[in-house]
């Protein structure tokens, strides 16, 4: 198993991805994670991030949604004012 997964390549210089990089516009460096990552693309643990929020966000929707359903039931007399 390679060491490092925080470490990516440079695509300018072919190895490891040095402060250097992220300075000259080879590398993106994630402020939040302090990883370095490729100017075109995200910082891969900013998107698993957003995935797993995401996936929260939505069961709590869901879970949001069961209870708006039950409250917007023409049945409820809690609906009417
Ligand atoms: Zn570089
Ligand atoms: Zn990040």
């Amino acid at each position: 198993m390679p060491g490092n997964i925080n470490q990516h390549h440079c695509a300018r210089c072919g190895s490891i991805a040095k402060p250097r990089c992220a300075r000259q516009g080879h590398m993106e460096q994630c402020k939040i994670h302090n990883v370095y990552h490729n100017s075109r693309s995200e910082c891969v643990r900013c998107k698993e991030q957003e995935k797993r929020e995401e996936r929260e966000k939505r069961r709590a929707r869901e879970k949001e949604g069961k209870k708006a359903n039950r409250k917007a039931d023409p049945n409820n007399k809690e609906n009417t004012e």
